[in-house]
């Protein structure tokens, strides 16, 4: 009744099967224009030098680290700062690097990288610093660049869930802050391909062109390989859609934004807290989710299936705690471990009408905890 997400809503907006027709006669399937042309008009959006279009986020961040250490600018063993609130792919690229990950506790008010504990994180092997733009909302990028050039570290944007957040001037966007951003174009992100895929964001030239060879089989002229490289491209059939959809991408966070702040005047419920609202920015929150807070977190997700309503927990497990990392299983982060026992995301989607989410609204303020 009242889905997460309507991906099938959200792409027939575009009159994608004339362009396919057009695309198959074309049979440019690998890289060419299309592809082209995605990364030069996404770099202009989010006003970067550069743009590599690649095959998914959690690829974006992988080549990013793997280029820094091509270029001698990250080592084995090196150490990198990261929220342990955020999707794993954040931790793999660091850890299948060969590099080691710092996890840090996000702050209660607004699940961010909290910038306060930076300091106490740093050891002499800490050499980059990945901020994660959680939910959709930017990390505190001023206070983190500084940071980072007063201790001489990389920093590495996590854009995933951020595309096309700004503070002030939208010719500076997620991505474009730090010395690289990466992006995934998974179907239910802000900007979403009809399958995976995912961009890097660079001013740095060189970082660019090691990235390009290295996600090409390590090759920039064919069968001439000068890098140890993977194959990572973005299909020009993604690059395609992401292209017919980028134009919207911005009316549709606001839509996202009016949804969030409908929630947020309509929602009123003595054991639900409100995600945080930077009212002085409005443009830094592209409300990939809306995340509410609750100790009856189960009880309240048992209760919305009952009355139609799907949520979703993101995530159900802190990094450092999962499986795959029982070696940092020991480490204890409190607020990251307290907020992934009470976050709940509800329904928002840039074609949730206003009426849906209305009444998702009355359906909780008539919750009995
Ligand atoms: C989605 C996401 C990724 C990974 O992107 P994929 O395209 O799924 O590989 C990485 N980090 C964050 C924060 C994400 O939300």
């Amino acid at each position: 009744m009242f889905p997460f997400i309507d991906l099938a809503k959200i792409n027939a907006r575009f009159d994608l099967e004339r362009a396919f027709g057009a695309f198959v006669q074309r049979a440019q399937y690998i890289q060419g224009e299309e592809s082209a042309s995605f990364e030069h008009e996404f770099a202009a959006y989010c006003g970067s030098r550069h743009c590599i279009g690649v095959s998914s986020g959690s690829s974006a961040l992988y080549l990013i680290l793997k280029a820094y250490k091509q270029l001698g600018k990250l080592r084995d063993e090196d150490a990198i700062i990261v929220p342990t609130n955020t999707y794993i792919a954040s931790v793999f690229a660091i850890t299948q690097n060969n590099l080691t990950p710092i996890f840090a506790e996000p702050s209660a008010r607004d699940f961010l990288l909290d910038v306060s504990r930076l300091e106490s994180l740093l050891t002499p092997r800490v050499r980059a610093i990945m901020p994660v733009h959680l939910y959709g909302q930017l990390c505190d990028m001023q206070a983190i660049n500084a940071f980072a050039k007063a201790h001489n570290l990389l920093v590495i944007e996590d854009s995933a869930q951020a595309h096309g957040a700004y503070v002030r001037d939208p010719h500076t966007r997620a991505g474009a802050y730090g010395d690289a951003g990466a992006f995934s174009f998974y179907p239910a992100k802000n900007l979403g391909a009809l399958g995976d895929g995912g961009a890097i964001t660079t001013d740095d030239d060189e970082l660019a062109l090691t990235i390009r060879c290295l996600a090409n089989a390590g090759s920039v002229s064919k069968y001439t390989h000068t890098l140890d490289g993977i194959n990572a491209r973005l299909d020009s059939l993604q690059a395609l859609v992401l292209r017919a959809k980028l134009p919207l991408l911005d009316s549709d966070n606001a839509h996202r934004r009016a949804i969030a702040e409908l929630y947020a005047r309509s929602i009123s419920h003595s054991e639900i807290i409100l995600p945080h609202f930077r009212t002085s920015s409005p443009h830094s929150h592209v409300w990939h989710l809306f995340v509410i807070r609750t100790k009856a977190r189960e009880r309240l997700r048992s209760y919305l299936a009952r009355n139609g309503v799907q949520s979703i927990i993101h995530y159900p497990t802190p990094v450092h705690k999962q499986q795959v990392y029982a070696r940092y299983n020991h480490l204890e982060l409190p607020i990251a471990q307290i907020l992934q026992s009470e976050i709940l995301s509800l329904p928002i989607s840039q074609v949730q009408s206003f009426a849906h989410t209305q009444k998702i609204a009355e359906i909780l303020n008539a919750f009995v905890g």
